[in-house]
């Protein structure tokens, strides 16, 4: 992909955006499921040399972008703001936001309050959790800004990507509805005028590729659009679903056009178990089929590492290289083939990949992939 910047110029030099912090890695570590693994998955990544730029932007959501960049600087680390309260609510209830943002509730003990909220069992309340609540939902939000902004082409927020948080409801290790958030935040953004000159609103696809179903994000976009009217929102979630196999709903089944509750809009592809590179080389066409039948302006990609070979799920057999059907091959695709901008969450820290050293080692293999071609 080129990079596409004002009035839809296309330029070969892509633009892309690191969202990290100190205060982001300090945060994310806190979460009680993935003890440590941020700073462990920025650190591997700083080792790489690329964080330690002296000329470190900052951009977050607000704040005007004026910085012009010279033909080296493909890579620039933006610090994340924390969301607000009003932020959160554009999904989340009030009531949610309240409770989990009172630090009396940050290390409570299970009440009934909190299993209302399902603060319970994976999603235990903790110390720091309004902070990371705050600062993970900002850190996405931040990655979206710059896309709207038109001042990057690619934004990384490597904390991000969770997609079982409901409305007022921590679920499955997430306490926050952050890619939900950035999506609904670039439905306001403009589409990519040189691509898409007759489009009035921006397309945004959600491509999912964690091993659990993204319920929550699937959910919420679920018929959201008017009848016979293209959606402004396409969610596509490449997953593993079997009997018993979190999370158990219907949308989680291989979309069927003649099921009554089809939406187009809202697709399901389900991987047995034993899924590896060679059927993700098999799909794969299936999904630029949709992508190329959908042209979406911006692309908000979850590429969870709990499907890749050795993590302890032990249920898709995914490889993480550069083989066709690989985790960093199909992430290749999108990033460096599809034309449009595009928010890559979840390289290590987010959504999924419990397994802290192999989720931090499919980040940094990620973005050596990515940006060492790129440098
Ligand atoms: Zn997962």
């Amino acid at each position: 992909m080129n990079g596409i910047h004002e009035a839809g110029l296309l330029c070969s030099q892509r633009l892309v955006a690191y969202i990290v912090s100190q205060e982001l890695a300090k945060a994310s570590s806190l979460l009680p499921s993935n003890k440590n693994r941020s700073a462990l998955v920025h650190s591997l990544i700083g080792s790489l040399g690329l964080l330690s730029s002296p000329s470190v932007s900052n951009h977050g959501p607000g704040k005007s972008t004026s910085e012009s960049y010279n033909n080296k600087d493909v890579l620039r680390v933006v610090r994340p703001r924390l969301a607000s309260v009003q932020q959160l609510c554009l999904y989340h209830d009030r009531d949610y936001v309240d409770f989990i943002l009172n630090p009396s509730n940050n290390g409570a003990k299970l009440s009934s309050q909190c299993s209302y909220f399902g603060l319970e069992d994976d999603c235990p309340p903790f110390q720091g959790m309004g902070e990371y609540v705050q600062m993970i939902a900002g850190a996405t939000l931040s990655a979206a800004h710059v896309l709207k902004l038109n001042t990057f082409d690619v934004s990384i927020c490597w904390d991000g990507g969770r997609h079982h948080a409901q409305k007022s409801r921590s679920a499955r290790f997430c306490y926050v509805a952050d890619c939900i958030l950035a999506i609904l935040s670039l439905k306001k953004a403009s589409p990519l005028p040189l691509l898409n000159p007759a489009r009035e609103k921006a397309r945004i696809m959600y491509l999912d590729l964690d091993l659990h179903f993204s319920d929550a994000v699937s959910e919420c976009f679920y018929k959201s659009a008017p009848c016979n009217a293209v959606s402004q929102v396409l969610t596509l979630s490449l997953h593993h679903s079997s009997p018993g196999f979190y999370p158990s709903t219907p949308l989680a089944d291989l979309s069927d056009p003649a099921g009554p509750g089809f939406d187009p809009f809202t697709l399901s592809l389900s991987l047995k178990q034993g899924a590896s590179s060679k059927t993700f080389e098999r799909v794969w066409a299936i999904v630029s089929a949709v992508k190329d039948a959908y042209r979406p302006d911006y692309v908000v990609l979850q590429c969870g590492t709990d499907g890749l070979a050795g993590d302890p799920h032990g249920v898709w057999n995914w490889s993480i290289g550069e083989a066709k059907g690989d985790m960093n091959w199909c992430v290749g695709e999108v990033i460096n083939k599809w034309d449009a901008k595009v928010l890559l969450l979840d390289g290590g820290d987010g959504g999924g990949g419990y397994d802290s050293p192999n989720a931090a080692g499919a980040g940094h293999s990620l973005l050596c992939s990515f940006f060492l071609s790129a440098l």
